[in-house]
């Protein structure tokens, strides 16, 4: 018996409340504790959510080797997009196609060369001048 007192949470702290407080004090203490515990409970669980709906979506992009390579390539693109200037747009089959090599090669203005094995192109849309710090985008 004495333990279980000892144990004993002291209730009125808990609602920031004193022994004196008359019952509609002690429930106006205990709604106002409540509404504010239930908001926040609120924010965090949909904090929660939102982290967890996150969370999944990237690991269905990286859990999937398919989806992963996709993304990597994009992220890719997008930052020499973001770097470099965009010099033109060309066809593969306006490009040189060097059959030793297995090699497209264009030359670029500033006289240096863009090139890509016929390997990469499956993968590669944007290829940079060998050169200078232009880059061209490939279209199939
Ligand atoms: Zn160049």
């Amino acid at each position: 018996m004495a333990s279980e007192r000892i144990k004993q949470k002291d209730w009125y702290k808990v609602l920031g409340a004193k022994p004196s407080d008359s019952p509609a004090e002690l429930k106006r203490k205990y709604q106002k504790l409540a509404l504010l515990e239930a908001a926040v409970a609120a924010a965090e669980a949909e904090e929660r959510v939102r982290r967890f709906i996150e969370i999944d979506q990237a690991w269905k992009i990286l859990g999937n080797e398919e989806t992963r390579r996709e993304y990597d390539l994009q992220q890719r693109e997008d930052n020499l997009t973001k770097e470099w200037p965009l010099h033109e747009q060309i066809y593969l089959e306006d490009m040189c196609w060097n059959e030793d090599e297995q090699l497209y090669t264009l030359s670029c203005r500033c006289g240096g060369n863009y090139s890509v094995f016929k390997s990469e192109t499956k993968d590669v849309s944007l290829v940079c001048c060998d050169t200078c710090s232009l880059v061209i985008e490939i279209l199939q």
